[in-house]
């Protein structure tokens, strides 16, 4: 039996300019263009302002962990092979309230580093036709 692939991302309207630029290898969250708010998921309306003008801006792609976990076992298509890895809940350091989940690209013997409040830097995995932001320790 062939290996599962990993789950690629499926683009809508809304999504489409962040994985555009994710394929470019830019990380770009959507911001409020009237209170200058960076939403990590695309809004429609701006949660702080009630405006509903956006645009989409390249942050500095740095943050640090806010939680992470290390998966020992998942039912997860195309990760069976990745066990032991890590997935985080990243804050921007631009925007403390945009938290955004990702994986830590870390080897094993290196989990020891892993900790609260610790840098991570984007980094780009290309998955096919689709580039997915991922994280590494600064
Ligand atoms: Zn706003």
């Amino acid at each position: 039996m062939a290996a599962e692939q990993k789950a690629i991302p499926v683009p809508d309207e809304r999504t489409k300019p962040y994985w555009d630029a994710a394929k470019e290898h830019k990380f770009v969250l959507q911001r409020c263009t009237a209170c200058g708010l960076w939403n990590a998921t695309p809004r429609v309306i701006c949660p702080r302002c009630h405006a509903s003008d956006f645009e989409w801006a390249q942050p500095s792609g740095k943050g640090i962990i806010h939680s992470y976990a290390i998966v020992h076992q998942t039912t997860a298509a195309g990760f069976q092979d990745e066990v032991p890895y890590v997935i985080a809940h990243i804050i921007p350091i631009e925007e403390p309230t945009a938290f955004i989940d990702g994986n830590i690209l870390i080897d094993e013997k290196d989990f020891d580093k892993l900790n609260i409040d610790i840098p991570v830097e984007v980094v780009f995995e290309d998955r096919g036709e689709v580039t997915v932001p991922q994280w590494k320790l600064a």
